[in-house]
């Protein structure tokens, strides 16, 4: 599942190619994968609405991409969408035809299209006014960002909290952006049991846990992310990032660090790979 790199990489490239684009068609082609309800644009409004409006930008919140746009019924409009298992968002050129998985097309006045794909459709588009997105409870209940939020307020959120470490990073009303594969490579850069309580862990040792969960997030999105099975980039490019995975997938394989098999567990219910003698 996409995480907060992959999503950032998205942005990043849809930001270069899609902003001053002027959208002239949307094609839903799975209604599906369209979100509405309270606070959202009814069907019918986002295909009346969509065209004729302008990108102003891109940007990402958690794992959630948002595209502001300038239409002429409302000054501003936020798309967003959330790609969770499956989902991609691409440019393509001039001319080219919908694949089977493609859920959502925006035509651009230039030729070029942007798809929204998804194999499972679990992903989704959601279109909003700003006071639909002011009031969207997913999103006002986002905890703050990784990379915004300083040592000492990262700090502050955990320190003797009665929770697993690695759940309070995968809670994203907690910290927002962290699944299963960032939570588990910063856990094991920063040398923490996922399992540890955080009350047991101490402020020193959080805030070296920040440390080291920006660095495996920057280095990341240096690498366009991590390719497990779907995700690509804005231009349909595979990611690097798996290539440098120290605990994520390698249960069982030597520790990069001491040469001890890796351990796996469950935590917060998900599969969990760690260093018995480099976590502690
Ligand atoms: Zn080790």
């Amino acid at each position: 599942m996409p995480e907060l790199p992959e999503v950032e990489t998205i942005a990043r490239g849809l930001a270069l190619d899609l902003t001053e684009a002027t959208i002239c068609g949307v094609r839903l082609l799975e209604p599906g994968s369209l979100s509405t309800g309270p606070g959202t644009l009814t069907r019918e409004a986002f295909l009346a609405e969509v065209p004729g409006s302008r990108v102003l930008g891109v940007r990402r919140r958690a794992k959630v991409l948002l595209l502001d746009l300038s239409s002429a019924g409302w000054s501003l409009l936020h798309l967003a969408f959330h790609l969770r298992m499956t989902g991609r968002l691409t440019m393509e050129p001039p001319g080219t035809d919908p694949r089977p998985h493609t859920r959502l097309v925006f035509d651009l006045t230039d030729g070029r299209h942007l798809f929204f794909a998804d194999v499972r459709k679990f992903g989704w588009c959601r279109a909003m006014p700003p006071e639909g997105l002011a009031h969207w409870m997913f999103w006002t209940s986002l905890g703050p960002e990784p990379l915004e939020i300083s040592a000492d307020g990262f700090a502050d959120l955990f320190q003797g909290r009665r929770g697993r470490v690695k759940a309070l990073l995968l809670n994203q009303k907690f910290i927002a952006g962290i699944g299963n594969i960032y939570a588990d490579e910063s856990l094991f850069r920063a040398g923490i049991r996922p399992d540890a309580t955080a009350v047991s862990v101490s402020r020193a040792r959080l805030k070296r846990l920040h440390g080291q969960l920006v660095e495996v997030l920057r280095e990341a999105i240096a690498a366009n992310g991590s390719s497990i099975s779907d995700y690509v980039n804005a231009r349909g490019d595979a990611g690097a990032f798996q290539n440098d995975f120290r605990v994520y997938g390698r249960a069982g394989l030597a520790c990069r660090n001491c040469q001890t098999p890796l351990a796996k567990g469950t935590v917060a219910g998900r599969t969990t790979v760690f260093c018995p003698k480099c976590q502690r």
